[in-house]
């Protein structure tokens, strides 16, 4: 089937096979894919609003034992750098978040050997006592998964004491990208496809909101691009239809390669960073192929304002959040930006050409900054 015709299968909202995705990978060009993932977008959303979230992203530790070679973020146990936040640092970051009206923390770490299950679940009781007006998404299925190793325990059991601790998400990072060749060369101790589907399933399961999340450029095959498309939008259907819900989102970004310690191996095997064209095209290749998710995000920190606003004419119906710090991506060598004043987003929507409206995690709408979009 040729390109023409494949996006106009997705534009009559026909769901693409895995084979119609890799020849949009292949083949497509960004100036139609984006414009029939722009029509699928408007189909599936009010085609005026683009959504964004008042939010923070808070690094509880960088400790880690798993040593991805994408990664720049982490410590070894015992580093001079090595740190867990205290009491008071997540104090001063909470109301600095309150103060400009924020809704939600994102807590992200590395893989501590040292933290217990009581740790975490002491830290959510915290926040949910002193702060309840800001919810709560952490972890990801690496660090719930790591925590069930720490304990010797089911991770259900893990996850279901977590949320009984007050955690509402866990955000889909530690995804990469969901093909366990390309894990294997790029995360070699990190849990496998099958490991993050897990934990994604059983926090459906426990009524947890979560996002699927893919990071592209590590020279991996448009094939494995595709196999982890697949197995996102599979396990939505099937938590969808067990559990009458599944991931709120998708959003994807690009690995950053500079600073990392594959960054040398990546140089010697000629992989060159996936640049705004290629950004752009997942964007759109991933709005067409997963009929399932109904909201994709743009995202800013990696490709910058201008990528990001492109994206929102190409698929992308939210603009993500203000983060407020950022140290993964940004210590990987992304060259743009830690977090956006909630203002600048606004202002930025409105210059894509939409009202932008600020919403929680569950993509409920707070408010609409109703103002003529310019
Ligand atoms: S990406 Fe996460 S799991 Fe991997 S080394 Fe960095 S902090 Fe650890």
């Amino acid at each position: 089937m040729s390109v023409p015709e494949i996006l106009k299968r997705a534009r009559d909202g026909r769901r693409l096979t895995p084979d119609e995705a890799l020849a949009l990978y292949r083949e497509g060009e960004f100036i139609h894919m984006g414009a029939a993932a722009h029509a699928v977008r408007c189909a599936q959303n009010d085609p005026r609003t683009v959504t964004y979230l008042v939010d923070r992203n808070i690094n509880y530790s960088n400790v880690c034992i798993t040593d991805c070679l994408f990664c720049a973020f982490f410590r070894p146990p015992g580093d001079a750098e090595a740190y867990v936040l205290s009491r008071e640092e997540f104090a001063r970051k909470l109301e600095e978040l309150r103060a400009i009206g924020g809704t939600r923390i994102l807590l992200q770490g590395g893989h501590h050997p040292g933290l217990k299950l009581e740790w975490y679940e002491d830290l959510l009781r915290w926040l949910r006592a002193e702060y309840p007006d800001i919810e709560v998404n952490a972890f990801s299925p690496s660090e719930v998964t790591h925590i069930a190793e720490v304990e010797k325990m089911p991770l259900e059991d893990v996850i279901r004491r977590l949320a009984a601790a007050g955690l509402a998400g866990i955000p889909g990072g530690g995804a990469e990208i969901l093909d366990d060749a390309v894990r294997e060369e790029i995360s070699p101790k990190k849990l496998r496809t099958a490991g993050w589907l897990e934990a994604m399933r059983l926090a459906h399961k426990h009524g947890l909101a979560t996002t699927a999340s893919m990071v592209i450029g590590f020279g991996e095959p448009y094939e494995a691009r595709v196999n982890h498309l697949l197995r996102i939008r599979e396990l939505q259907d099937e938590s969808v239809a067990k559990h009458g819900q599944g991931f709120t989102a998708f959003i994807s970004w690009t690995a950053q390669l500079d600073t990392v310690p594959m960054s040398g191996l990546a140089r010697r095997k000629g992989i060159r960073p996936a640049g705004a064209q290629e950004y752009l095209r997942n964007v759109a290749i991933a709005r067409l192929f997963l009929d399932n998710f109904r909201h994709h995000g743009a995202s800013w920190p990696t490709q910058g304002v201008a990528i990001a606003q492109t994206a929102l004419n190409a698929g992308c119906d939210d603009y993500g959040s203000t983060m407020m710090e950022e140290n993964v991506v940004s210590q990987a060598g992304a060259s743009t930006m830690s977090s956006i004043l909630v203002d600048e987003m606004v202002l930025q929507i409105r210059e894509a050409g939409f009202v932008p409206a600020q919403r929680d995690t569950r993509y409920r709408i707070l408010k609409r900054n109703e103002e003529v979009a310019v």
